[in-house]
């Protein structure tokens, strides 16, 4: 595995390799890599030629910087990981490489997915996607995007991006890896104790509740239960326990039967907050 740490540098060994006509799938990550990541890296070297993977925690998209400040930090362990994965490349670039002019400039408007869910409980957080990405995108120009499920409404961000500017770029959406008990595996789940991990198995015990029980009609009741069950085991805050529609993410009340829908979850437990989905119909 080749390291980057400058664009330029990125680009110019890019457009060498271009000259074999090797497919490019790129792994954007904020590193701390798990299993989930690794199996987006195996995704992408199965379809394509040259497989790169970036780390770069962007602060643009913290709009907690407490929670910035907390995001775990494991570059050895984590290019080791790429390694094993048989990762061709990885992009860690700094801060000031991806933001040289700094991360002001225009506000961007993204419409009504960012006020929605994560957009409206984490104001600013898209933007900051959005911004991260389409400096990423440009640097690497990868023929196949690989994003996880398990952050489906950046999925829709991203894509919404790729689809703004027309680039050739295809998305490949990987479904989210869970531990054995469930729980979506995230870098987030190292701050918790084994205690609140264990708890923090409801979540998709919960999402799990209201596939087995969606029937036509209205989801109040579900939505309702779900986060019931969620409290009971000790979360400490609930953002959302929502059933949307799985195209547009317009809330959902009452279920027709027969459109597609997804059921997401934002909660805080031992202040540590945890996102997880799954599509219900
Ligand atoms: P992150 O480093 O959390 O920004 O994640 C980088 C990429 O890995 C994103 O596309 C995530 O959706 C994806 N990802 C994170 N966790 C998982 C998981 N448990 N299973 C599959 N993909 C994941």
């Amino acid at each position: 595995m080749i390291l980057f740490k400058k664009a330029a540098d990125l680009a110019d060994h890019l457009a060498i390799l271009a000259q074999k006509q090797l497919k490019t799938g790129f792994v954007p990550t904020l590193g701390a890599l798990h299993e989930g990541h690794l199996l987006l890296i195996a995704q992408s070297r199965k379809r394509t030629g040259i497989t790169i993977c970036s780390i770069f925690v962007n602060p643009a998209q913290f709009n907690d910087p407490a929670d910035f400040a907390k995001y775990p930090v494991t570059i050895e362990q984590d290019i080791l990981k790429l390694e094993q994965a048989g990762c061709d490349i990885l992009f860690f670039p700094s801060v000031n490489e991806i933001y040289p002019d700094g991360m002001g400039g225009p506000e961007l408007e993204l419409g009504f997915i960012d006020t929605v869910l994560e957009g409206s409980k984490r104001p600013g957080h898209f933007k900051g996607v959005y911004k991260v990405m389409h400096r990423l995108l440009r640097i690497v120009e990868p023929d196949i995007l690989y994003l996880g499920q398990k952050d489906y409404q950046q999925c829709m961000v991203i894509g919404q991006l790729i689809e703004k500017y027309g680039w050739p770029i295809e998305l490949d959406i990987v479904p989210t890896v869970r531990e054995t008990s469930g729980l979506a595996m995230s870098s987030r789940n190292t701050r918790l104790s084994a205690d609140a991990k264990e708890r923090a198995t409801i979540i998709y015990r919960a999402l799990q509740f209201m596939k087995d029980s969606l029937v036509k009609g209205s989801v109040g009741e579900l939505t309702e239960t779900a986060a019931r069950m969620i409290l009971a085991e000790g979360f400490e805050k609930i953002d959302y326990v929502t059933v949307a529609d799985a195209k547009t993410l317009e809330p959902i009340d009452i279920w027709d039967g027969k459109s597609s829908v997804v059921a997401l979850v934002a909660a805080f437990i031992d202040s540590v907050r945890l996102i997880d989905n799954i599509i219900l119909f």
